[in-house]
């Protein structure tokens, strides 16, 4: 609860992804009246095609480092409300670097180390006695970081869960409603339209419409740079293996899901996914073995992995990296969330968003992360 009077009392959250699901029930926590519009199913965009890996590893600005570690922070107050939740899990991450002269393996271990977040580095011959699951001949002599504070999420559990207590304190969700489009009044934010020809009025509105958000802010006059690629996700059979920590490997990323399969990424198999022109993928068979195989040579007994699913489509990056979060200048009452990272910072953007949507006063947290950069 905000002890400030609320200056909104009514809210339309575009985008019911992790952090349009966060804003909205961070939004209804302090008593405003919100509607959740999504023009699918919910989590049907990025945050239904995750890895979902909850870090802050390796190098970035200070500002976005604290704002990860926050987000980390308020995964694990959740965690240890849902004590065994199979959707979330904090068994560390496990990183190595290719086996050449692009290995910064030791940097980034002196670098993490000197900011004070937690990480080991293990030799292949010592990962066993600390995370279980490892093939030690993939790592290479440099070793590989164990970071014991990392973990990982399943996005559509959480976003289940926010909704139902958003839900439960009055928030209206309205999924399978096309392609909502703002509309302006008296010069502000005032409404959003839905396919169906209905208009819901507010005060201010949300746009948390992942790859969407740089079009739909264009179209009240501001640009954001748009650096989205097409990301793929592969899901595994469920399959009896010792694996808990999220992996990042040169050629793969692993991370176990809550009914015992993997989710699996890597850079090279999202550039072999082709976009269409009439807005369909096309993805590869030899993909998707590929990703397969990389995976099963990581994992001890290199066990034979099968496809259960695959998600594939754009995953939202702004073009300079980092987040973009807060109010538009170009339109009064129109707010917008578009990140990478959006697992991490799910929890923690959509409690200040709606802090900031509801107070009207800026957090300094989210000062380097403003539109108004661009
Ligand atoms: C393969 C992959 C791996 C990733 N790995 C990680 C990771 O390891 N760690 C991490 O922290 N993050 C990771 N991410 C990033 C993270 O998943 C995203 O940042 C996050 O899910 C984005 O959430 P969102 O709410 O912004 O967007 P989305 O989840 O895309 O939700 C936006 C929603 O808005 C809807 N929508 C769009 N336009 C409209 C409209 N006009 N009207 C109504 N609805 C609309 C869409 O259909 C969608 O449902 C990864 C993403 C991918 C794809």
């Amino acid at each position: 609860m905000n002890l400030s009077t609320p200056v909104v009392s009514k809210v339309v959250v575009v985008g019911g992804g992790i952090f349009g699901a966060s804003s909205a029930l961070h939004l209804a926590r302090q008593g405003i009246r919100t509607v959740l519009v999504n023009d699918g199913p919910l989590a049907s965009g990025a945050s239904g095609r995750s890895l979902a890996w909850l870090n802050s590893a390796r190098r970035r600005s200070a500002a976005y480092h604290y704002l990860r570690l926050a987000g980390i922070d308020r995964y694990r107050t959740l965690a240890a409300k849902h004590p065994g939740a199979a959707w979330l899990r904090f068994d560390g991450g496990l990183t190595w670097d290719a086996d050449d002269s692009s290995n910064e393996i030791a940097d980034v271990f002196a670098h993490e180390r000197s900011i004070g977040y937690d990480a080991l580095l293990l030799s292949a011959e010592e990962i066993a006695s600390i995370t279980p699951g490892v093939d030690a001949r993939s790592v290479p002599a440099q070793g590989a970081i164990f970071n014991p504070g990392e973990g990982w999420v399943d996005l559509p559990s959480l976003i289940a869960l926010l909704v139902s207590e958003f839900q439960t304190l009055g928030g209206e969700v309205v999924t399978d409603g096309g392609r909502a489009k703002l509309l302006t009044r008296g010069g502000r934010a005032g409404a959003v339209t839905l396919d169906d020809g209905r208009e819901i009025g507010a005060d201010a509105v949300l746009l948390a419409t992942g790859a969407a958000v740089p079009s739909m802010a264009l179209d009240s006059g501001k640009t954001i740079p748009d650096a989205t690629p097409i990301a793929l996700l592969v899901r595994t059979e469920a399959i009896d293996h010792p694996l808990r920590a999220v992996l990042n490997t040169p050629r793969v990323a692993i991370r176990p899901m809550p009914a015992g399969g993997f989710a699996l990424d890597s850079a090279w198999s999202e550039e072999e996914v082709v976009a269409r022109g009439d807005g369909t993928y096309q993805v590869d068979q030899s993909t998707i073995r590929g990703l397969l195989e990389e995976a099963s040579k990581v994992l001890t007994g290199n066990p034979k992995l099968t496809v259960a699913s695959y998600g594939v489509g754009p995953k939202p990056i702004p073009g300079d990296g980092e987040p973009v979060f807060g109010p538009l200048k170009e339109l009064e009452g129109c707010y917008v969330a578009f990140s990478h990272s959006g697992a991490t910072l799910g929890l923690i953007a959509g409690e200040i968003l709606a802090d900031e949507i509801a107070t009207g006063e800026a957090n300094p947290l989210l000062n380097g992360f403003r539109p108004t950069r661009f």
